[in-house]
């Protein structure tokens, strides 16, 4: 089989872009994901045939993956809930959204006013899609799962790939010019369940999405030769 065969009618499932945590109706907790590579590998995907529905955080990136595909949410919790209706049903998912860790434990009703020299907000752990998924996978479901690190990239990487149980884990740093969060290139290294690391060369992300789909289906093809 040829590795772009390998896609045609997969059905995927690719979370995307950022979330917000409401503080109150106008002040929000959020984060620098454009959503730029979740969609670009949400395009070649479709592109290849395979059937892909997007859940997305709040993105304003153009982009010409088709509309009635992606499914729009806001929060985290509105993520995990559209996640775990469709994760029974998808052959392979991708994590790409940068998912809040954290939301406030309160969202006040109205507009906070501005009172003493400090207020204190109270966060809580929101669930962790991916994490959750890794203990119900299926022996023919594949996750794939990203890693976006400051510090000991590969050894915070190869713990989220072991913790949330991922085939893959593409590791990436927003430490040099060009990588990371929101720019039009990335420079991202694939680390695999047997722990085996490809590195890529900095790239548009939309190459970059090509990779990972490609290098994807190789290994795979590889796994069942
Ligand atoms: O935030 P963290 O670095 O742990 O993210 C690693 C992977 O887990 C990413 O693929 C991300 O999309 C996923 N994740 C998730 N739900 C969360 C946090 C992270 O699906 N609440």
């Amino acid at each position: 089989m040829k590795t772009k065969d390998f896609w045609k009618n997969k059905t995927v499932l690719v979370t995307a872009g950022p979330t917000k945590e409401y503080i109150d109706p106008v002040r929000f907790i959020t984060n620098e994901s454009s959503g730029k590579t979740g969609y670009a590998i949400a395009e070649y995907l479709n592109q290849l045939g395979a059937d892909v529905c997007v859940v997305s955080g709040p993105i304003t990136i153009k982009n010409d993956f088709p509309v009635d595909k992606v499914i729009h949410v806001t929060t985290a919790l509105e993520m995990y809930k559209a996640c775990k209706k469709l994760l029974p049903h998808i052959d392979v998912v991708i994590f790409a959204a940068a998912v809040a860790d954290y939301r406030p434990k309160e969202e006040s009703k109205e507009k906070i006013k501005k009172t003493g020299d400090e207020i204190e907000i109270t966060l809580i752990k929101n669930p962790d899609i991916a994490l959750e998924f890794g203990k119900v996978k299926r022996e023919n479901q594949l996750s794939i799962g990203f890693a976006l690190e400051t510090t000991n990239i590969f050894e915070y990487g190869t713990e989220k790939l072991i913790k949330k149980n991922f085939d893959f884990i593409v590791i990436n740093s927003p430490n040099l010019a060009g990588e990371g969060f929101g720019g039009d290139t990335n420079r991202v290294s694939i680390l695999t369940s047997n722990l085996e690391i490809t590195h890529f060369d900095k790239k548009s992300k939309k190459m970059v999405a090509e990779d990972i789909i490609e290098f994807t289906a190789k290994n795979l093809l590889k796994l069942n030769d």
